[in-house]
């Protein structure tokens, strides 16, 4: 049994070898040591003094059955005890294609990757190959991963000079600079106007259709459809979280507008590493073999893509979110946190914006709705920071600034016990103010 002394051991080895001492700074709490997590069983997770959280980052929204679910357990053992990997086509590689080419409207082919950055990153190559131009349009706020290309106006505190915004980290060159064009999001002119003036430049429009945690405004996305469609420029949609996470079929069928190609990850593997871009077969044939030998075929290998054992996850993932009331369910448990934390918060007499999209809930400390990424500047996000915190000392996961996951293995009693929780913290913070 583990012990808060294994525990202080534990951090104090990850301190001497892990850059900073983390895995990532995403969960990184300053002035909190990091978490060490020994265990995950559906809506749970232990840490390594034997505290138990209900867990709303779901492995960063990949788990969207919950930890070890018993299917994917089962058919990844199976794999496991076969090989681990074999750089060919696997059974397993072929069912996950075929669920997705069936789940996904602009899934006529798949292209494996190991991540979303990956994913996205294959998806801009085959478009600037396509279109033999070099500009992508993406939105403010927007992260599509970790690669140069797409860290550009994505956490800036402050207003851009549209259309150009500065790095998201160092070490980006800044030459890339007049290759990333960001538009603000839901705002329908200033899309129309950059199209306007980029149109003969564009390669393709990237967007995350369910903004972080911004919705789109209701025919928002359909005009950046007609409009890239009336230009021919390519429409990439990243649903690296949205996929097989807003419904089945990912936000284009949630919102009924398809792009002309697809980046998927995180929920696609079930917990394991995965990404895969989709599209529309003309554009995917540019990883045709027999395109090598003209030198036309675009160049994407990854030595794990297509790997059996993440590939049997996802399969046995999808195979459950595929039957009847999964979503509704989905759906329903998210809403009902959702409406509790409005419930709540106007209880305390503390303005809030609650953002519900599907199995996703946010909510920021503001009395302005938050419909693009520069409003959340004027939430309080400290406040945020103390009620999070309060949160997870009361055993939820939720770490300060990221969005909160739900998944099937989610029940209601979670859900109630969450409420209480948010109930407490929010009761403590405004003794304390
Ligand atoms: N796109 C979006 C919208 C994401 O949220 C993420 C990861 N959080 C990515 C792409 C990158 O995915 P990965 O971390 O698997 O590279």
């Amino acid at each position: 049994m583990s012990t808060t002394s294994n525990t202080e051991a534990l951090k104090a080895r990850a301190e001497r070898v892990l850059a900073g001492g983390v895995l990532h700074h995403l969960t990184a709490i300053p002035g909190h040591r990091p978490e060490v997590f020994l265990r995950g069983k559906g809506s749970r997770l232990w840490n390594s003094d034997g505290k138990e959280f209900i867990d709303y980052y779901l492995g960063s929204a990949s788990l969207v059955l919950g930890h070890a679910h018993p299917e994917v357990t089962d058919a990844v053992r199976q794999q496991l005890e076969n090989g681990t990997h074999f750089f060919e086509i696997t059974p397993a590689a072929i069912e996950l294609a075929e669920l997705v080419v069936d789940a996904v409207p602009s899934a006529e082919r798949l292209k494996y990757a190991m991540s979303g950055t990956e994913a996205v990153t294959a998806a801009v190559r085959v478009a600037r190959a396509h279109t033999k131009k070099t500009r992508i349009l993406k939105f403010e706020g927007a992260y599509h991963g970790s690669h140069d290309w797409l860290l550009w106006g994505y956490r800036h505190r402050h207003g851009i000079n549209y259309p150009f915004a500065q790095p998201d980290s160092p070490g980006i060159p800044r030459e890339l600079q007049s290759m990333v064009l960001i538009a603000p999001y839901n705002h329908p002119e200033a899309f129309k106007a950059l199209v306007e003036q980029y149109k003969d430049e564009l390669a393709a429009v990237l967007v995350e259709p369910l903004l972080g945690n911004v919705k789109p405004k209701p025919g928002f996305l359909e005009m950046v459809r007609g409009a890239t469609k009336e230009h021919g420029i390519p429409l990439i949609f990243d649903e690296v979280v949205t996929g097989f996470r807003l419904s089945y079929g990912g936000a284009q069928k949630h919102y009924g507008v398809v792009p002309d190609m697809t980046a998927l990850g995180k929920s696609l593997g079930g917990g394991h590493p995965i990404g895969a871009l989709v599209g529309r077969a003309d554009l995917m044939e540019a990883f045709s073999p027999a395109r090598v030998a003209d030198g036309t075929a675009v160049l994407h290998v990854g030595t794990y893509s297509g790997n059996p054992v993440s590939c049997t996850a996802g399969a046995a993932t999808l195979k459950v979110l595929k039957r009847p009331g999964t979503y509704e369910r989905l759906h329903a448990t998210a809403q009902r946190l959702g409406d509790g934390l409005r419930e709540i918060s106007a209880r305390h007499g503390l303005p809030t914006f609650v953002v519900n999209e599907g199995p996703m809930v946010d909510i920021w400390f503001t009395d302005k709705a938050i419909n693009a990424y520069p409003d959340t500047w004027s939430a309080d996000g400290q406040f945020a920071k103390r009620f999070r915190l309060g949160l997870m000392e009361r055993g939820i996961w939720a770490p300060p600034g990221l969005k909160m996951f739900l998944s099937l293995a989610h029940s209601d009693e979670d859900v109630a016990r969450t409420l209480e929780a948010a109930d407490a913290s929010m009761r403590d913070l405004k003794s304390r103010t």
